[in-house]
Protein backbone atom coordinates (compact mmCIF):
# COMPACT_ATOMS: atom_id res chain seq x y z
CA UNK A 1 0.00 0.00 0.00
CA UNK A 2 1.44 3.76 -0.93
CA UNK A 3 0.38 6.54 1.34
CA UNK A 4 -2.21 8.46 0.62
CA UNK A 5 -2.28 9.36 -3.53
CA UNK A 6 -5.00 11.87 -2.67
CA UNK A 7 -3.24 15.48 -3.15
CA UNK A 8 -1.11 14.04 -5.46
CA UNK A 9 -3.82 12.78 -7.82
CA UNK A 10 -5.92 16.49 -7.60
CA UNK A 11 -2.81 17.96 -8.73
CA UNK A 12 -1.94 15.37 -11.65
CA UNK A 13 -5.87 15.72 -12.69
CA UNK A 14 -5.50 19.30 -12.99
CA UNK A 15 -2.55 19.27 -15.31
CA UNK A 16 -4.73 16.91 -17.56
CA UNK A 17 -7.55 19.34 -17.96
CA UNK A 18 -6.42 21.35 -20.65
CA UNK A 19 -6.55 17.88 -22.79
CA UNK A 20 -9.62 16.67 -21.49
CA UNK A 21 -11.23 19.49 -22.65
CA UNK A 22 -9.85 19.57 -26.05
CA UNK A 23 -11.37 16.03 -26.00
CA UNK A 24 -14.69 17.01 -24.85
CA UNK A 25 -15.26 19.27 -27.98
CA UNK A 26 -14.22 16.93 -30.46
CA UNK A 27 -16.74 13.91 -28.89
CA UNK A 28 -19.77 17.08 -28.79
CA UNK A 29 -18.87 17.75 -32.24
CA UNK A 30 -18.57 13.87 -33.39
CA UNK A 31 -22.26 13.01 -31.10
CA UNK A 32 -23.81 9.75 -31.44
CA UNK A 33 -26.60 7.90 -30.23
CA UNK A 34 -27.52 5.34 -28.42
CA UNK A 35 -26.13 1.94 -29.60
CA UNK A 36 -24.12 3.59 -32.17
CA UNK A 37 -20.94 5.00 -29.96
CA UNK A 38 -18.48 2.87 -31.23
CA UNK A 39 -16.18 5.59 -32.07
CA UNK A 40 -17.18 7.76 -29.48
CA UNK A 41 -15.88 4.79 -27.19
CA UNK A 42 -12.32 4.31 -29.59
CA UNK A 43 -11.43 7.95 -29.25
CA UNK A 44 -11.98 7.78 -25.50
CA UNK A 45 -10.75 4.27 -24.79
CA UNK A 46 -7.24 5.98 -26.80
CA UNK A 47 -7.15 8.72 -24.56
CA UNK A 48 -7.07 6.75 -21.72
CA UNK A 49 -4.39 4.60 -23.21
CA UNK A 50 -6.04 1.32 -23.86
CA UNK A 51 -7.16 1.13 -27.29
CA UNK A 52 -7.40 -2.42 -27.41
CA UNK A 53 -9.61 -2.24 -24.46
CA UNK A 54 -11.99 -5.43 -24.88
CA UNK A 55 -15.65 -4.45 -25.62
CA UNK A 56 -18.50 -5.08 -23.96
CA UNK A 57 -22.37 -4.81 -24.18
CA UNK A 58 -22.26 -3.71 -28.13
CA UNK A 59 -20.09 -1.10 -28.17
CA UNK A 60 -18.94 -0.15 -24.37
CA UNK A 61 -15.52 -0.48 -22.84
CA UNK A 62 -14.16 -1.59 -19.55
CA UNK A 63 -10.84 -0.16 -18.97
CA UNK A 64 -8.99 -1.32 -15.96
CA UNK A 65 -6.00 0.85 -14.36
CA UNK A 66 -3.53 0.32 -11.61
CA UNK A 67 -3.37 -3.31 -9.47
CA UNK A 68 -4.49 -6.02 -11.83
CA UNK A 69 -5.74 -8.09 -8.99
CA UNK A 70 -8.03 -7.54 -5.89
CA UNK A 71 -11.22 -5.37 -6.20
CA UNK A 72 -11.56 -1.97 -8.08
CA UNK A 73 -13.79 0.88 -7.68
CA UNK A 74 -15.86 1.30 -11.00
CA UNK A 75 -16.59 4.67 -12.45
CA UNK A 76 -19.16 4.81 -15.14
CA UNK A 77 -19.40 7.50 -18.01
CA UNK A 78 -22.02 7.64 -20.42
CA UNK A 79 -21.06 7.15 -24.36
CA UNK A 80 -24.13 8.55 -26.16
CA UNK A 81 -25.75 11.09 -27.01
CA UNK A 82 -29.73 12.19 -28.33
CA UNK A 83 -31.50 12.73 -31.53
CA UNK A 84 -31.84 16.42 -30.83
CA UNK A 85 -30.75 19.58 -33.31
CA UNK A 86 -27.77 21.37 -31.54
CA UNK A 87 -29.30 24.98 -31.28
CA UNK A 88 -26.21 26.44 -28.72
CA UNK A 89 -24.20 28.18 -31.62
CA UNK A 90 -20.84 26.54 -30.23
CA UNK A 91 -17.93 26.68 -32.46
CA UNK A 92 -17.74 23.02 -31.51
CA UNK A 93 -21.37 22.33 -32.46
CA UNK A 94 -22.48 18.88 -33.61
CA UNK A 95 -22.36 17.46 -37.19
CA UNK A 96 -23.99 14.58 -36.65
CA UNK A 97 -27.90 15.71 -35.86
CA UNK A 98 -27.20 13.94 -32.58
CA UNK A 99 -26.60 16.22 -29.46
CA UNK A 100 -24.66 15.59 -26.23
CA UNK A 101 -27.31 17.22 -24.32
CA UNK A 102 -27.34 15.63 -21.33
CA UNK A 103 -23.97 16.09 -20.59
CA UNK A 104 -22.24 12.85 -21.47
CA UNK A 105 -19.41 14.57 -23.28
CA UNK A 106 -18.45 16.34 -20.22
CA UNK A 107 -18.60 12.90 -18.31
CA UNK A 108 -16.68 10.94 -20.67
CA UNK A 109 -13.38 14.10 -20.82
CA UNK A 110 -13.55 14.24 -16.55
CA UNK A 111 -13.19 10.46 -16.73
CA UNK A 112 -10.32 10.64 -19.45
CA UNK A 113 -8.37 12.97 -17.56
CA UNK A 114 -9.37 11.36 -14.11
CA UNK A 115 -7.83 7.86 -15.86
CA UNK A 116 -4.78 9.63 -17.22
CA UNK A 117 -3.65 11.26 -13.81
CA UNK A 118 -4.31 7.79 -12.31
CA UNK A 119 -2.04 6.09 -14.53
CA UNK A 120 1.18 8.67 -13.04
CA UNK A 121 0.41 7.06 -9.46
CA UNK A 122 0.70 3.65 -7.58
CA UNK A 123 -3.12 3.54 -7.16
CA UNK A 124 -3.81 1.69 -3.81
CA UNK A 125 -6.87 0.27 -5.21
CA UNK A 126 -7.38 -0.46 -9.45
CA UNK A 127 -9.60 2.15 -10.98
CA UNK A 128 -12.14 0.60 -13.76
CA UNK A 129 -13.02 3.00 -16.33
CA UNK A 130 -16.49 1.76 -17.25
CA UNK A 131 -17.27 3.19 -20.79
CA UNK A 132 -21.32 2.97 -20.83
CA UNK A 133 -23.30 2.90 -24.04
CA UNK A 134 -27.21 3.19 -24.25
CA UNK A 135 -27.52 4.99 -21.18
CA UNK A 136 -30.71 7.25 -22.85
CA UNK A 137 -32.64 4.64 -25.09
CA UNK A 138 -33.40 0.90 -23.99
CA UNK A 139 -32.31 -1.89 -23.76
CA UNK A 140 -29.89 0.22 -21.03
CA UNK A 141 -26.54 -0.53 -21.22
CA UNK A 142 -25.93 -0.44 -17.56
CA UNK A 143 -28.45 -3.21 -17.08
CA UNK A 144 -26.52 -5.26 -20.19
CA UNK A 145 -22.86 -4.40 -17.97
CA UNK A 146 -23.95 -5.10 -14.58
CA UNK A 147 -25.27 -8.82 -15.70
CA UNK A 148 -22.22 -9.38 -17.60
CA UNK A 149 -19.49 -11.64 -16.29
CA UNK A 150 -16.59 -9.46 -17.73
CA UNK A 151 -17.27 -6.61 -15.63
CA UNK A 152 -17.91 -8.58 -12.58
CA UNK A 153 -14.38 -10.20 -13.23
CA UNK A 154 -13.12 -7.29 -12.53
CA UNK A 155 -14.15 -7.49 -8.93
CA UNK A 156 -15.90 -3.99 -8.57
CA UNK A 157 -16.17 -3.00 -4.95
CA UNK A 158 -17.54 0.35 -5.24
CA UNK A 159 -18.90 2.21 -8.22
CA UNK A 160 -18.97 5.94 -8.61
CA UNK A 161 -21.45 7.92 -11.42
CA UNK A 162 -21.25 11.69 -11.84
CA UNK A 163 -24.40 13.51 -13.57
CA UNK A 164 -24.13 16.77 -14.04
CA UNK A 165 -27.12 18.44 -12.89
CA UNK A 166 -28.77 21.97 -14.03
CA UNK A 167 -30.59 22.46 -10.93
CA UNK A 168 -27.50 23.51 -9.21
CA UNK A 169 -24.85 26.17 -9.68
CA UNK A 170 -21.59 25.56 -10.66
CA UNK A 171 -19.66 25.01 -7.33
CA UNK A 172 -22.49 22.66 -6.10
CA UNK A 173 -22.35 18.88 -5.78
CA UNK A 174 -25.34 16.88 -4.00
CA UNK A 175 -24.26 13.25 -2.33
CA UNK A 176 -27.55 12.22 -0.68
CA UNK A 177 -27.77 8.85 0.96
CA UNK A 178 -30.78 6.81 0.21
CA UNK A 179 -32.46 6.59 -3.04
CA UNK A 180 -31.87 9.61 -5.06
CA UNK A 181 -33.95 8.72 -8.46
CA UNK A 182 -36.83 7.31 -8.75
CA UNK A 183 -37.91 3.90 -9.70
CA UNK A 184 -39.47 3.86 -13.51
CA UNK A 185 -42.36 2.14 -15.07
CA UNK A 186 -43.76 3.40 -18.53
CA UNK A 187 -47.63 2.44 -19.29
CA UNK A 188 -49.58 2.59 -22.47
CA UNK A 189 -53.23 2.53 -22.03
CA UNK A 190 -55.61 1.45 -24.96
CA UNK A 191 -59.54 2.72 -24.73
CA UNK A 192 -61.70 0.19 -26.84
CA UNK A 193 -65.85 1.40 -27.15
CA UNK A 194 -67.88 1.60 -30.09
CA UNK A 195 -67.44 4.22 -32.76
CA UNK A 196 -70.03 5.99 -34.48
CA UNK A 197 -71.38 9.14 -35.91
CA UNK A 198 -70.42 12.52 -33.24
CA UNK A 199 -74.61 13.70 -33.72
CA UNK A 200 -75.93 10.34 -32.51
CA UNK A 201 -73.69 9.24 -29.08
CA UNK A 202 -76.60 7.80 -27.50
CA UNK A 203 -75.50 4.84 -30.53
CA UNK A 204 -71.86 5.21 -29.70
CA UNK A 205 -69.16 4.18 -26.20
CA UNK A 206 -66.97 7.06 -26.50
CA UNK A 207 -63.59 5.98 -25.47
CA UNK A 208 -62.18 9.32 -26.05
CA UNK A 209 -64.37 10.56 -23.21
CA UNK A 210 -63.35 7.36 -21.15
CA UNK A 211 -59.43 7.61 -21.69
CA UNK A 212 -60.46 11.53 -20.32
CA UNK A 213 -61.79 10.31 -17.12
CA UNK A 214 -59.33 8.12 -16.97
CA UNK A 215 -56.04 10.69 -17.13
CA UNK A 216 -58.23 12.77 -14.53
CA UNK A 217 -58.90 9.59 -12.14
CA UNK A 218 -55.00 8.83 -12.39
CA UNK A 219 -54.26 11.93 -10.29
CA UNK A 220 -55.89 10.78 -7.49
CA UNK A 221 -53.39 7.86 -7.16
CA UNK A 222 -50.74 9.73 -5.78
CA UNK A 223 -52.74 12.43 -4.16
CA UNK A 224 -54.66 10.18 -2.26
CA UNK A 225 -53.39 6.88 -2.45
CA UNK A 226 -49.50 7.61 -1.80
CA UNK A 227 -48.34 8.55 1.78
CA UNK A 228 -47.36 11.82 1.16
CA UNK A 229 -43.99 12.13 2.61
CA UNK A 230 -42.85 9.37 0.18
CA UNK A 231 -42.94 11.18 -3.36
CA UNK A 232 -44.27 9.64 -6.27
CA UNK A 233 -45.71 10.90 -10.05
CA UNK A 234 -47.50 9.36 -12.62
CA UNK A 235 -47.55 12.05 -15.72
CA UNK A 236 -49.36 11.07 -18.70
CA UNK A 237 -47.54 12.03 -21.98
CA UNK A 238 -49.19 11.77 -24.92
CA UNK A 239 -53.13 11.23 -26.13
CA UNK A 240 -54.02 9.46 -29.73
CA UNK A 241 -57.10 8.84 -30.66
CA UNK A 242 -59.75 9.68 -33.55
CA UNK A 243 -59.36 10.96 -37.23
CA UNK A 244 -62.49 13.67 -37.82
CA UNK A 245 -64.16 15.97 -35.39
CA UNK A 246 -67.77 14.59 -36.33
CA UNK A 247 -66.96 10.81 -35.82
CA UNK A 248 -66.52 9.01 -32.54
CA UNK A 249 -63.43 6.71 -33.11
CA UNK A 250 -63.52 2.99 -31.83
CA UNK A 251 -60.35 3.07 -29.88
CA UNK A 252 -58.10 6.00 -28.02
CA UNK A 253 -54.88 5.40 -26.77
CA UNK A 254 -52.11 7.35 -24.27
CA UNK A 255 -49.42 6.95 -22.45
CA UNK A 256 -47.32 7.55 -19.17
CA UNK A 257 -45.00 7.10 -16.77
CA UNK A 258 -44.16 6.11 -12.89
CA UNK A 259 -41.99 7.20 -10.98
CA UNK A 260 -41.77 5.96 -7.28
CA UNK A 261 -38.92 6.65 -4.39
CA UNK A 262 -40.28 3.99 -1.86
CA UNK A 263 -40.11 0.01 -2.56
CA UNK A 264 -43.81 -0.80 -2.12
CA UNK A 265 -45.41 2.13 -3.86
CA UNK A 266 -44.06 0.77 -7.55
CA UNK A 267 -45.99 -2.39 -6.89
CA UNK A 268 -48.96 -0.64 -6.18
CA UNK A 269 -49.24 1.94 -8.36
CA UNK A 270 -48.58 -0.27 -11.32
CA UNK A 271 -51.66 -2.02 -10.12
CA UNK A 272 -53.99 0.77 -9.09
CA UNK A 273 -52.81 2.36 -12.79
CA UNK A 274 -54.65 -0.57 -14.49
CA UNK A 275 -57.53 -0.94 -11.87
CA UNK A 276 -58.17 2.56 -12.44
CA UNK A 277 -58.37 2.61 -16.24
CA UNK A 278 -60.41 -0.06 -16.59
CA UNK A 279 -63.14 0.43 -13.67
CA UNK A 280 -63.41 4.01 -15.23
CA UNK A 281 -63.71 2.92 -18.75
CA UNK A 282 -66.41 0.10 -17.69
CA UNK A 283 -68.53 3.28 -16.04
CA UNK A 284 -68.59 4.95 -19.78
CA UNK A 285 -69.08 1.29 -21.23
CA UNK A 286 -65.46 1.06 -22.70
CA UNK A 287 -62.84 -1.49 -21.58
CA UNK A 288 -59.82 0.01 -20.91
CA UNK A 289 -56.64 -1.92 -20.83
CA UNK A 290 -52.98 -0.91 -19.58
CA UNK A 291 -49.47 -2.34 -20.75
CA UNK A 292 -47.04 -1.42 -18.59
CA UNK A 293 -43.16 -2.54 -19.11
CA UNK A 294 -40.70 -2.13 -16.28
CA UNK A 295 -37.92 0.75 -16.64
CA UNK A 296 -34.87 1.56 -14.26
CA UNK A 297 -34.98 0.52 -10.68
CA UNK A 298 -34.34 3.04 -7.64
CA UNK A 299 -31.05 4.16 -7.38
CA UNK A 300 -29.99 3.98 -4.30
CA UNK A 301 -26.47 5.90 -2.95
CA UNK A 302 -24.74 3.32 -0.33
CA UNK A 303 -24.96 5.64 2.57
CA UNK A 304 -21.38 4.42 4.38
CA UNK A 305 -19.62 6.05 0.57
CA UNK A 306 -21.83 8.85 0.68
CA UNK A 307 -20.59 9.57 3.91
CA UNK A 308 -17.16 8.85 3.40
CA UNK A 309 -17.63 11.47 0.08
CA UNK A 310 -18.89 13.94 1.78
CA UNK A 311 -15.42 15.42 3.36
CA UNK A 312 -13.86 14.91 0.11
CA UNK A 313 -15.88 17.20 -1.55
CA UNK A 314 -15.85 19.69 1.01
CA UNK A 315 -12.01 19.60 1.11
CA UNK A 316 -11.86 19.80 -2.46
CA UNK A 317 -13.85 23.12 -3.00
CA UNK A 318 -17.62 22.00 -3.15
CA UNK A 319 -20.53 22.85 -1.94
CA UNK A 320 -21.97 19.69 -0.54
CA UNK A 321 -25.97 19.54 -0.68
CA UNK A 322 -27.00 15.89 1.47
CA UNK A 323 -30.57 16.72 0.73
CA UNK A 324 -31.15 16.25 -3.28
CA UNK A 325 -33.28 13.14 -4.89
CA UNK A 326 -35.44 13.57 -7.60
CA UNK A 327 -38.06 11.41 -9.90
CA UNK A 328 -35.68 11.38 -12.93
CA UNK A 329 -33.82 8.82 -13.89
CA UNK A 330 -30.83 6.82 -15.13
CA UNK A 331 -29.51 2.98 -15.40
CA UNK A 332 -26.87 3.81 -13.06
CA UNK A 333 -29.32 2.43 -11.15
CA UNK A 334 -29.20 -1.43 -12.65
CA UNK A 335 -24.89 -1.27 -10.93
CA UNK A 336 -26.71 -0.88 -7.33
CA UNK A 337 -27.40 -4.47 -7.96
CA UNK A 338 -24.38 -5.79 -8.20
CA UNK A 339 -22.07 -3.58 -6.34
CA UNK A 340 -22.39 -0.25 -3.52
CA UNK A 341 -22.88 2.65 -5.61
CA UNK A 342 -22.44 6.33 -5.17
CA UNK A 343 -24.65 8.74 -7.80
CA UNK A 344 -22.94 12.20 -7.67
CA UNK A 345 -25.11 14.92 -9.07
CA UNK A 346 -22.77 18.29 -10.43
CA UNK A 347 -24.13 21.64 -10.63
CA UNK A 348 -23.83 22.41 -14.63
CA UNK A 349 -23.73 26.32 -14.16
CA UNK A 350 -26.32 26.77 -16.58
CA UNK A 351 -29.96 27.01 -15.89
CA UNK A 352 -31.33 25.33 -19.07
CA UNK A 353 -32.00 22.26 -18.50
CA UNK A 354 -30.59 18.92 -19.35
CA UNK A 355 -32.07 17.17 -23.01
CA UNK A 356 -32.72 21.15 -24.22
CA UNK A 357 -31.29 22.05 -27.53
CA UNK A 358 -29.70 24.77 -25.97
CA UNK A 359 -27.74 22.97 -22.96
CA UNK A 360 -24.12 23.97 -22.93
CA UNK A 361 -22.38 23.98 -19.64
CA UNK A 362 -19.08 25.44 -19.57
CA UNK A 363 -15.88 24.12 -20.17
CA UNK A 364 -15.32 24.16 -16.24
CA UNK A 365 -17.98 21.41 -15.93
CA UNK A 366 -15.31 18.54 -17.11
CA UNK A 367 -12.65 19.90 -14.16
CA UNK A 368 -15.98 19.58 -11.57
CA UNK A 369 -17.33 16.88 -12.61
CA UNK A 370 -13.78 15.09 -12.83
CA UNK A 371 -12.74 16.48 -9.06
CA UNK A 372 -16.12 14.93 -8.16
CA UNK A 373 -15.24 11.39 -9.95
CA UNK A 374 -11.76 11.16 -7.73
CA UNK A 375 -13.34 11.92 -4.72
CA UNK A 376 -15.52 9.36 -5.09
CA UNK A 377 -12.59 7.06 -6.27
CA UNK A 378 -11.18 8.20 -2.61
CA UNK A 379 -13.80 7.89 -0.54
CA UNK A 380 -13.79 4.31 -2.08
CA UNK A 381 -10.25 3.31 -2.11
CA UNK A 382 -10.46 4.54 1.45
CA UNK A 383 -13.14 2.82 2.72
CA UNK A 384 -12.00 -0.44 1.03
CA UNK A 385 -8.41 -0.07 2.88
CA UNK A 386 -10.17 0.14 6.00
CA UNK A 387 -12.02 -3.00 5.92
ZN1 LIG B 1 -27.52 11.62 -18.81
Amino acid sequence: MTSAPGPALFELLAAELPAAIELRHDLHRNAEVSGGEAATAAIVAAALGAPDAAVIAGTGRLIRIGPSLGPAVAIRAELDALPIAEETGAPWSSLTGAMHACGHDVHLAALTAVGRAARQVELPVALLAVLQPREEAPPSGAQDIAADASFTAQRPAAMIGVHLQHQFPAGTVAAAPGTVNAATDDFEITVTGTGGHAGYPHLAADPVLALCQSVVALQQLVSRRVDPVHGAVVSVGTLRAGTAANVIPPTAMASGTIRTLAGGDREFLRAAVAQTVADTCRASGCEGAVAITRGEPMLVNDPGLTAACQPLLRAAGFSVDTEFRSCGADDFSYYSAVVPTLMLFAGSGTPVSLHHPRFLPSDDAVGQVATAMLAGYLAAARSLAET
